[in-house]
């Protein structure tokens, strides 16, 4: 399918603005409002306030079989941009660092495309528009509680991906994004002089401890083929050099790919701090939160897609990501397929990560996200 110049044009564009203006959160009502009037001027019936702050629209077609939704999220990060793009982010502190400005700028694009050649389609097709992306527990829930998928058959989501090379689409088969959970632990032990060590409980000897202890976990508990990630990623402790502290908190990000593995790792985690801080009569509190829902996806959609995907720019089966997405919700409740889109290209320097402050991406890949959804949307 050849996009007509005006569509390719037009999402660069829209693009470019979201970029300039990025919001955070569920708070992303001026992009909410663009969005709902590019839908709205192209006939579709437009639901919006769904979930916190999202949208959606549909597109019936007569006799369909199946309604296939296709889903982009909308929201930037609190990050301060860096870099020299000529439209760079004018709100200090947020930026488009996810890439979400190309996926809503793509699925617009996309719905203008499909419209186009409805007479084509043989499903419905449902265009949705997700906020709060970014945050945890994510703006996929509200929106599922609202009835988005209602009706739906498939769900379908790409996210811009700086390792691929543009032209290059990833995909995996079951397991495709981790959960992301977070674990906060206060020890509490005994704070006093830094000259008269045995007179307290020094928190931060035990933490030390259980943080090398942590380590053995995923090197001897989980399995060498399965996946896990244990990462501190806060220590707050102490006020003064001379001081020995009654508390220590930490943080850590801990990722996985299965629900046994993150059963186990989660038992391990707190059975070895109640085991180090009895050692030293100290005390603890152990808050294990879960992260967003593991994306998983269908075999048979998965399957269909590799079938119509030209092989010579399909990496299949591309290995799973140990980050975390919320469309793993949307996983968890109907068939889905989350596809890696290629945005990285070395010869224009575009290369930096995902939430880096310099992240960009090759605007050529806009062109291929469309047709990756074109395509989805006229499947038999
Ligand atoms: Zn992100
Ligand atoms: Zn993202």
């Amino acid at each position: 399918m050849l996009i007509p110049t005006n569509i390719l044009t037009e999402t660069v564009q829209t693009r470019r603005h979201i970029h300039q203006y990025p919001e955070l959160g569920s708070e992303v009502y001026q992009t909410v409002a663009l969005v709902r009037q590019e839908l709205l001027a192209l006939g579709l019936e437009v639901h919006s306030n769904i979930g916190k702050n999202g949208l959606y629209a549909d597109l019936n077609v007569p006799n369909a079989g199946k309604r296939i939704a296709l889903r982009a999220d909308m929201d930037a990060l609190p990050i301060q941009e860096l870099g020299d793009k000529s439209y760079q982010s004018t709100i200090k502190g947020i930026a488009h660092m996810c890439g979400h400005d190309a996926h809503t700028a793509m699925l617009l694009g996309a719905a203008k495309l499909i419209v186009q050649y409805k007479d084509r389609l043989q499903h419905n097709i449902r265009f949705i528009f997700q906020a709060d992306e970014e945050n945890i527990p994510g703006g996929a829930i509200p929106m599922i509680e609202d009835g988005v998928l209602e009706g739906v058959d498939a769900i379908y989501g790409q996210h811009v991906w700086p390792t691929l090379e543009t032209g290059k689409i990833g995909l995996c088969t079951g397991p495709t994004m981790g959960q992301p959970d977070i674990l906060e632990i206060t020890i509490t032990g005994k704070g006093g002089h830094a000259a008269y060590p045995h007179d307290t409980i020094d928190p931060i000897i035990i933490a030390a401890q259980y943080i090398n202890a942590v380590q053995a976990i995923v090197a001897r508990n989980v399995s060498a083929l399965d996946a896990a990630v244990v990462s501190f990623t806060i220590i707050e402790a102490g006020t003064a050099h001379n001081i020995i502290p009654e508390t220590i908190k930490l943080s850590a990000s801990i990722r996985t790919l299965s629900l046994s593995v993150k059963t186990n790792l989660k038992k391990r985690l707190y059975q070895l701090l109640e085991q180090t801080c009895l050692a030293h009569d100290a005390h603890f509190e152990f808050n294990y939160s879960d992260g967003h829902a593991l994306t998983y996806n269908h075999p048979d959609l998965t399957q269909k897609l590799v079938h119509l995907l030209d092989p010579k720019n399909l990496i299949y089966p591309h290995p799973p990501s140990m980050a975390g997405e919320d469309f793993g919700y949307y996983s968890q409740k109907i068939p889905a397929c989350f596809i890696f889109l290629g945005c990285r290209n070395e010869a224009k320097g575009i290369t930096a990560m995902l939430h880096s402050p310099y992240f960009d991406l090759d605007e050529d890949c806009l062109e291929i996200g469309i047709q990756l959804w074109y395509t989805i949307a006229m499947q038999s």
